[in-house]
């Protein structure tokens, strides 16, 4: 078995994925004021006053004031497959996240696809649209990370005939015909990820990804006990990554530390993880597009890098002057590895 990690000192390249998985949290975290329009960003416990589905639950015998809407979601889902209100209240939740829309400052989603690069994988368990529009505004400064959708998307579409996948707003590159919409993965209790094609497809990419990821980042994303099929999927295959002795988790989320590490110890290598509450703090901002590079040099060469300047202000166009200037060494060590990886 082999335990080092493919990082080429003389490129300064370590090969191995920086996998992040996205929760709720970090879309609220990215748009604390709402979409461009001020749209809220739901959440599960507020999600019957921010989409106002009173009407559809009084229809179907629900008064209560509604504390735990996976409960509820997952019971309605037992009684009423079909009906027309509870189909009413799975297509007011589509429609909802379908019309929100990135604000057109520098957003947290921008930089979180600019400091990754192509190898590396975003999974993200969000409806919202607003991670497909930063790709999509972001594309032509560089090749961008891969994303999966655990749970489906509002902006992502399957061509049914020849099975390719892209953002609902492009057409499949062999018909020509519009994308249809993918399912959403609705909040049951026992969810499962195979039995959709498009959403087993986005599961075996996160899969793959994991067991060989040398860096993983948990932004907003408390893997409820109640989706314990997810736990499970990614366990499975942490477990069989041959890197993860070295490898390094951290963990983006404002909860009490003492329950992050209740909650993910038994992903957690002795004491190979690190819990922050700010994006900001993050491998990924300190050491952005180099994140795998500065955590092996530091880990195994006990060379810690000096941390980046950072970037002041929203506009996006400054930032992508500010990113390309990191971008420009990547250029140069695609023509020739002989070449090595710019440290800032
Ligand atoms: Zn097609």
């Amino acid at each position: 078995m082999n335990l080092i990690p493919r990082y080429n000192i003389k490129e300064n390249y370590n090969h191995h994925p920086h996998v992040v998985i996205l929760g709720a949290g970090a879309s609220l975290a990215a748009f604390p004021d709402g979409d461009k329009n001020g749209r809220k960003l739901p959440l599960m416990n507020d999600i019957v006053r921010t989409i106002s589905l009173n009407e559809e639950l009084n229809a179907l015998g629900i008064t209560a004031e509604i504390i735990d809407f996976e409960t509820t979601f997952d019971d309605l889902n037992t009684k009423y497959q079909g009906n027309a209100h509870f189909e009413k209240i799975k297509s007011k939740i589509y429609q909802y996240f379908r019309e929100l829309e990135i604000p057109d400052k520098l957003t947290l989603y921008d930089k979180l696809i600019l400091s990754l690069r192509e190898n590396d994988l975003i999974a993200t368990f969000n409806w919202d649209p607003l991670l497909c529009q930063a790709f999509q505004r972001n594309r032509h400064i560089k090749r961008l990370p891969k994303i999966a959708f655990l749970h489906g998307n509002v902006f992502v579409g399957m061509c049914n005939e020849h099975k390719s996948t892209g953002f609902i707003n492009c057409t499949c590159s062999k018909c020509e015909n519009k994308f249809e919409k993918v399912d959403l993965l609705y909040p049951v209790t026992n969810k499962n990820y195979t039995q959709n094609e498009f959403i087993k497809g986005e599961w075996e990419l996160l899969q793959t990804n994991l067991e060989v990821a040398y860096l993983i980042t948990i932004f907003g994303y408390s893997a409820p006990k109640t989706d314990i099929a997810a736990r499970e999927l990614m366990f499975n295959v942490w477990k069989k990554n041959k890197t993860r002795d070295l490898g390094e988790i951290e963990i983006i989320d404002i909860a009490q530390k003492s329950s992050i590490q209740a909650n993910w110890a038994v992903f957690f290598i002795r004491e190979h993880y690190w819990i922050t509450s700010s994006f900001e703090q993050s491998y990924l901002s300190l050491y952005p597009r180099r994140s795998c590079e500065a955590f092996a040099s530091s880990s195994l060469y006990n060379d810690p890098w000096g941390d980046i300047e950072s970037f002041v202000g929203n506009s996006l166009s400054e930032y992508h002057k500010w990113i390309n200037r990191i971008i420009q060494s990547e250029e140069l060590h695609d023509i020739d590895n002989a070449n090595p990886l710019s440290r800032w």
